[in-house]
């Protein structure tokens, strides 16, 4: 019995941030499910794929080659990590998930992460589909305007110009098309619990989830 503590939410949400500051403290293993659907989308980018094209996108996906080292990410040896972090490859990824036959493909490839002493996962349906007995279940709320200034953080720290009303838009685009997708749409699990990461920091994030965990043992 491997537990797993899911973490879902909307886009730039600090899902990422929560996951990793969980499994540290926890000595828990990670599945940032969000780069798969991104190294899917830049393999078929690469390929010269269409995001509309589900056959060719899910081929594209049954023949990547990946490695997971930390944080990085290697598709056919070649580390990746700094090109998923793209925007246009945000979007891509929200493009080919909303194909059934795509999430289909990465479904085994996302149970392989659990694994012993544990693993906290984070994304749009790790509680609802992929994990749906994980013991604990969070949903990140947060205000699109928080999301968008976090973002906006990120890029400029990273000294990549720009627009917080652009970024909004994006966000909010691939949030309305997350939501409205047929398949695994973004939604909290019946027993989710909420958290509202627009109003506390980080620490005191990881700190609510944690004790959550910590109440929830013996499972
Ligand atoms: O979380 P991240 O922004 O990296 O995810 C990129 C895109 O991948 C999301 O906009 C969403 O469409 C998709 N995704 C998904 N299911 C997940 C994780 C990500 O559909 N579990």
């Amino acid at each position: 019995h491997i537990p797993v503590i899911t973490i879902d939410g909307p886009t730039a949400s600090g899902k990422g941030t929560l996951a990793a500051g969980v499994a540290e403290r926890l000595g828990y293993h990670t599945l940032d499910s969000g780069s798969l659907y991104r190294v899917t989308a830049l393999a078929a980018r690469s390929a010269g794929v269409a995001p509309e094209d589900e056959a060719g996108v899910v081929a594209v996906a049954r023949a990547m080659k990946l490695q997971f080292a930390g944080v990085q990410v290697l598709l056919d040896g070649v580390d990746v990590s700094d090109q998923l972090r793209e925007e246009q490859i945000g979007a891509m990824a929200s493009q080919v998930a909303a194909h059934p036959a795509v999430r289909a493909a990465l479904f085994d490839l996302q149970c392989a992460f659990r694994q012993l002493p544990g693993l906290v996962a984070d994304g749009r349906d790790m509680g609802t589909v992929i994990f749906p007995a994980a013991p604990l279940k969070v949903f990140l709320t947060a205000t699109a305007a928080a999301r968008a200034e976090r973002r906006h953080k990120q890029l400029i720290s990273k000294g990549i110009p720009a627009s917080l009303a652009d970024l909004r838009a994006d966000l909010e685009a691939r949030d309305a098309r997350d939501r409205g997708r047929s398949t695994a749409p973004l939604k909290p699990a019946e027993d989710a619990l909420l958290l509202d990461n627009s109003l506390v920091g980080i620490d005191a994030s990881v700190q609510q989830v944690v004790d959550w965990w910590e109440a929830r043992l013996p499972f």
